[in-house]
């Protein structure tokens, strides 16, 4: 069972698939703890907080509430959107085995995308693009996988200081090194844009900007 915060089309705006129209799926749910998260009302899951799942897919804003769904349910939903490309996001996905959802909806010739922040083991259909967004020495405690690393098919790490790139440093010693290395920004501020541009330049790697905020969509 799947608890689901909400379900929405949009483009993807960041990293590999930017420019991409996507179903997201976001699921509740989530221990990491990062002191800038823009989605802290997936976070907890409270039982008085489950509403019925027609009543979660017309949620228009940020709420924690989340609805109970089983994978046949969410495929069910999936199938209703024109968008051939499905971002399963949270919260923390990994938290939840995805292998059964994101196989059925390969199967049916969707290509899916699975967000994480490789707390969590990742356990999907061998197609599936896996970005890792490490996050490292959060107040969860938790610490990032090895193995989720090595699944990784992107990186995406958001830049605000040097530090940052030095903790990149570290977590790409472990990582698969066919994995794209995306540096992302912290607010779009000139200092971190112009650190990204530099280290990315110098290393090989490709910096990614939040283009859904330019366009002002979700
Ligand atoms: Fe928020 Fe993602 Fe960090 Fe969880 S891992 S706290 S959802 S940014």
């Amino acid at each position: 069972m799947f608890l689901v915060n909400e379900v929405f089309q949009t483009i993807q705006g960041e990293a590999s698939y930017t420019g991409t129209p996507a179903l997201f799926l976001r699921l509740q749910g989530c221990p990491v703890g990062c002191p800038w998260c823009d989605t802290k009302h997936t976070w907890r899951v409270a039982p008085e907080h489950a509403v019925a799942i027609s009543v979660m897919l017309e949620k228009q804003s940020d709420a924690p509430t989340f609805a109970r769904m089983t994978w046949q349910d969410l495929v069910d939903t999936v199938r209703k959107f024109q968008a051939r490309h499905v971002v399963i996001t949270g919260g923390e996905p990994c938290c939840y085995d995805l292998t059964q959802l994101t196989s059925e909806l390969i199967g049916l010739g969707y290509s899916v995308q699975v967000e994480t922040s490789g707390t969590y083991p990742v356990c999907v259909h061998p197609q599936t693009w896996v970005t890792v967004s490490p996050k490292i020495g959060m107040p969860g405690g938790l610490t990032v996988l090895p193995d989720a690393l090595w699944r990784a098919n992107e990186i995406k790490h958001p830049v605000g200081r040097e530090q940052d790139i030095d903790n990149l440093r570290v977590v790409l010693r472990g990582a698969n090194p066919k994995a794209l290395v995306w540096l992302q920004p912290l607010s779009q501020s000139r200092r971190a844009t112009a650190l990204c541009i530099r280290e990315a330049t110098t290393n090989g790697w490709r910096v990614s900007v939040q283009t859904h905020k330019f366009l002002g969509v979700r």
